[in-house]
């Protein structure tokens, strides 16, 4: 299998070539042409397994094929979570990768810095952001983000934003989302709250096991 047998978008493979990748890894041969379906996915995937681009390339591709109805400030179209501020900055850090030859812009922002120079970034476009739950919140309650506009969502590392207590941030930020969007759900295991939570999150997930 090669990248253009999953039908990926010409920008997306040469982003791929020119990070010298030859061939997708297994969840990415099971995850892009799942992504690009439209539906909900479920993905037990350990880190180093590929399975950020796994998200991010399909990601991209799905959002420059459709128009945004309306793209203000600070109204992002797509919005990773991620339990740590290192693993927001190299999903973000993908996503500007896989996505430098498409017109999408992207940002991160998580907490233990500070608020100001996120809010000023909010105030240009932003297509894909990527965050970690409290700090997401806090520029909400500011409302220098609007969730209104979000058709994809991704919980990345799941289990470990359970393990850190970051339920119930969650659960807040899914209560902004618009009902009609896709959802993707990635962890290294499946434990009892992770499957209460895909319950409520998912609708007839496709399952993937790497
Ligand atoms: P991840 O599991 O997403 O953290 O990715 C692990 C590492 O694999 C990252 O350094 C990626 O740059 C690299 N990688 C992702 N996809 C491929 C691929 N298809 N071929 C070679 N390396 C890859």
């Amino acid at each position: 299998t090669t990248f253009a047998d999953l039908r990926l978008a010409e920008p997306l493979l040469r982003a791929v070539a020119d990070q010298g990748y030859t061939e997708p890894t297994p969840i990415q041969r099971e995850a892009i042409p799942q992504v690009l379906a439209g539906g909900d996915l479920m993905a037990a995937a350990q880190t180093g397994t590929g399975k950020t681009a796994g998200f991010t390339l399909p990601l991209l591709q799905l959002l420059a094929s459709t128009h945004a109805n309306s793209h203000p400030p600070g109204r992002p179209r797509a919005l990773v979570l991620t339990p740590t501020r290192e693993l927001a900055a190299q999903v973000e850090e993908s996503v500007a990768t896989y996505g430098k030859y498409l017109p999408l812009t992207s940002l991160v922002i998580f907490g233990g810095v500070g608020i100001n120079p996120q809010i000023s970034a909010l105030k240009k476009r932003v297509d894909i952001l990527v965050a970690t739950p409290g700090r997401l919140l806090d520029l909400i309650s500011q409302r220098a983000v609007d969730l209104s506009g979000i058709e994809i969502l991704v919980l990345d590392e799941a289990d470990r934003m359970l393990d850190m207590g970051f339920i119930r941030d969650i659960r807040k930020v899914l209560a902004l989302l618009p009902a009609h969007r896709q959802n993707l759900l990635f962890s290294a295991t499946f434990s009892d709250e992770i499957k209460r939570l895909a319950d409520t999150l998912l609708q007839s997930p496709k399952l993937i096991e790497v």
